[in-house]
Formats: structure tokens, C-alpha cells, sequence
């Protein structure tokens, strides 16, 4: 059996090695590395992707989020909501702006921002929410935007963990996850769904007048050369990495599937036990398992991340803090306002994850969780 990462990243590249390495030597050779034609044309191919008028690539996905807020014009502690159990990335350049972050609880269940919360959190002061699709799940996008409509505030969706799943709205109509708030983020950091080799983010629109502010603060608030309107920031996608981007796309719907179907088969192993459940499938969001998280019902899971490093099989837990407990960002809270982020930090356990994994490799993890309950 080969052996078992949490994400394995380099028998992927071997599926596609021969045609990528071509494609890079041949932009090596161009030596055009910054907004050549690669970073249009991925541009272009991802906008009709995700059926959306403007991607602009940046940097990466933490960039993505900060230029997100600048291009919104929020100013000095204007609020905006986002949840309290996720990646630190949302909350961090909420601070870096100036700006006033308000964390709320997830649902159990499906570890996105809970909507009720949301309502009760939304004061005169509330500019803009930012609901993370986290694990490869959409938040509740339909009640979200709901909400943003009655209040008159910006949704920013944080994509970096959900690129490809797609939402179905009460009506039918159906639309990739990112395309939905007025701005859409991601991340193209090696593990994530769509991941490059090195840094890498996007940002998207179907507003016009926001695409092109925003092709401006990604490159110094230059709208012509030498002449700068906005304070602006340097964050670009390089050529190369967008030539990864480009041969990895065609494929992202079946790195997709693959996840799903390691998904199915931890679902089925695990279905009805004591002790652990198994994460919920939305039925308003196809799921892409950007991670695949248990929660161990019984108070037990450090114990069985060990017992599982002791066979050699990774497990992590995202995340271990909530971000209102973060030094950095700390706010004080009423823990009765937070009852599902603390159980979830005391539960949940990430099993490896990714489109190569073998059925072979499915078995031993499966085999060896129930093992620990025995
Ligand atoms: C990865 C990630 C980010 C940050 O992306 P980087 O490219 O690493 O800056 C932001 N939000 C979430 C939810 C993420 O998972």
C-alpha cells in the first residue's frame, strides 16, 4: 500500500506531468512571467467556469479577501460579520483594514455560519458579511442573501475551500458557489480543490464598476501606468502558476468527484456508529470535501488522532481555536452564544483527503477507526 498522506498532491502532477512540464517550459522560454497571456487566458476560462463576468486573479486568497473589502470602500470600524470557526485568513484582514470584525457560531451540523445568528448579530454598523464555504460546502446562500437584501449589506463569499460545488436555489435556478455575493474569493494554494504550486487567488464579479476598481488595487490603484487613483496593493497570479491553473482546470469537476467518492466510502463505513458522525451533506449545496470531518461524539478524539498516528494515517483538526479566542483578534464573548464552534473544537477530526487515495488506502483508514472504538 503506498503510504497515506493527508494530501498528495505530487501523484497528481504525475497524471498530467508530461503535458504540464511542456507548458512551462514553453512560458520559461517566452520569459513573459507577469500578466502574460497565460494569466488572460486563465482568466478567461475560469470566468466561463463558474458562468461569472470577471475573475481577477491575485496573489492569493488572504490578498483576495483584503482587496475584496478595500474595493467595497468600508471605512474604519464600519462592521462585518463572519464566523467564528474557520481559517484565521477572514478574520485577519478585517483587522489589517481597520474594520470591525463580529464573529458569530456555525451550525453543527454543517459547520457554516448559522443564519439565525447572523440576523442577531446585524446592527446599525454592519457593512458586510463574509460567509466561508468551508470544508466544500456553500453557507446557506439563499437565506444569506435574504438577509444582505433587507439590510442592505455587501456579501463577500469566501470560496477558497468550496470551487466547484453548486448551489440550488428554492426555485430551481442553480449557481457555482463564489458567484453569488458581489464578490466571490479564492484561494489556489497547492492542497486546496483548485490548487496551483506556489500562491495563488482570484477574485470574482458581475459588477462591472467593482471589476475594474478592483484590476486596479491588485496593481498599485494603477488604472494607466504611472498614475495612481487608489492606494492600491501588489498582488498578482504569476505565469506559471497560471499555466498549472489552466491544465488543472479541465479536471477540477473530477478531482471533485474523486473526493466525493472517498467521501461515500467513509460515509458508508462510518454510517450509524456510536460515536462519530459523519459530516451533512446540504441538500442546497453539492459538497466538493475539501476536507473530510468527523466528529467524535464520545470525547475521544485526541486519543484517536493518536491511535491513527501510531498506523501511520494523518489526521488533523481544523481548527483547534476559535478565532474570538485568538489573541489577535479576541473579542470577549458569552460562550452560550458559541455553543456549537466549542463543541466542534472538541469533536471535529479531519481524515486524509484527496483525489488519489485508493480504496486500498480507504480501507486500512476506515478499518482502523473502527478499530479504535472496539
Ligand atoms: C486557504 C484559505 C484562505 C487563504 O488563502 P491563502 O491563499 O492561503 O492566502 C482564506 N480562507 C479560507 C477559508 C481558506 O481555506
Amino acid at each position: 500500500m503506498k503510504p497515506i498522506q493527508m494530501v498528495d498532491l505530487q501523484s497528481q502532477y504525475y497524471r498530467i506531468k508530461s503535458d504540464l512540464d511542456n507548458a512551462l517550459l514553453n512560458v520559461i522560454d517566452s520569459a513573459a512571467f507577469i500578466n502574460g497571456p497565460e494569466v488572460k487566458a486563465f482568466q478567461a476560462e475560469l470566468e466561463q467556469y463558474l458562468d461569472i463576468k470577471h475573475v481577477i486573479p491575485c496573489a492569493n486568497g488572504t490578498d483576495a479577501l483584503q482587496i475584496a473589502l478595500m474595493a467595497l470602500n468600508l471605512k474604519e470600524g464600519d462592521e462585518v460579520i463572519t464566523a467564528d470557526f474557520t481559517f484565521a485568513a477572514t478574520v485577519e484582514v478585517i483587522h489589517l483594514l481597520k474594520l470591525k470584525s463580529v464573529l458569530v457560531d456555525v451550525d453543527y451540523d454543517t459547520f457554516t455560519m448559522d443564519t439565525e445568528k447572523l440576523r442577531a448579530a446585524i446592527t446599525p454598523k454592519t457593512k458586510a458579511i463574509i460567509p466561508v464555504h468551508i470544508f466544500g460546502q456553500s453557507s446557506n446562500m439563499e437565506e444569506i442573501l435574504k438577509i444582505v437584501k433587507e439590510h442592505n449589506l455587501y456579501v463577500i463569499e469566501d470560496n477558497a475551500q468550496a470551487i466547484g460545488s453548486e448551489f440550488k436555489f428554492a426555485d430551481g435556478t442553480v449557481k457555482k458557489s463564489g458567484s453569488m455575493g458581489i464578490i466571490g474569493t479564492t484561494s489556489f494554494f497547492p492542497s486546496k480543490n483548485l490548487g496551483c504550486y506556489g500562491d495563488g487567488g482570484a477574485l470574482f464579479t458581475n459588477d462591472d464598476e467593482l471589476a475594474h476598481k478592483i484590476r486596479g488595487i491588485v496593481n498599485h490603484g494603477m488604472y494607466e501606468r504611472y498614475y495612481h487613483d487608489e492606494i492600491g496593493v501588489n498582488s498578482r497570479l504569476d505565469s506559471l502558476q497560471a499555466t498549472v491553473l489552466r491544465k488543472k482546470l479541465p479536471f477540477l469537476d473530477s478531482y471533485n468527484e474523486a473526493r466525493r467518492k472517498a467521501a461515500d466510502y467513509y460515509d458508508e463505513a462510518f454510517a450509524n456508529h456510536p460515536n462519530i458522525l459523519t459530516p451533512k451533506r446540504a441538500d442546497y449545496s453539492s459538497h466538493v470535501f475539501h476536507q473530510y470531518t468527523l466528529r467524535i461524539t464520545n470525547g475521544q478524539r485526541n486519543d484517536l488522532q493518536k491511535f491513527l498516528g501510531t498506523k501511520e494515517i494523518p489526521a488533523m483538526i481544523y481548527y483547534p481555536v476559535a478565532l474570538r479566542k485568538q489573541k489577535a483578534y479576541f473579542q470577549d464573548s458569552d460562550p452560550k452564544d458559541f455553543v456549537n464552534t466549542d463543541r466542534l473544537l472538541d469533536e471535529v477530526i479531519s481524515l486524509p483527503m484527496h483525489t488519489e487515495l485508493e480504496e486500498e488506502q480507504l480501507k486500512y483508514i476506515t478499518d482502523s477507526v473502527l478499530e479504535f472504538f472496539k
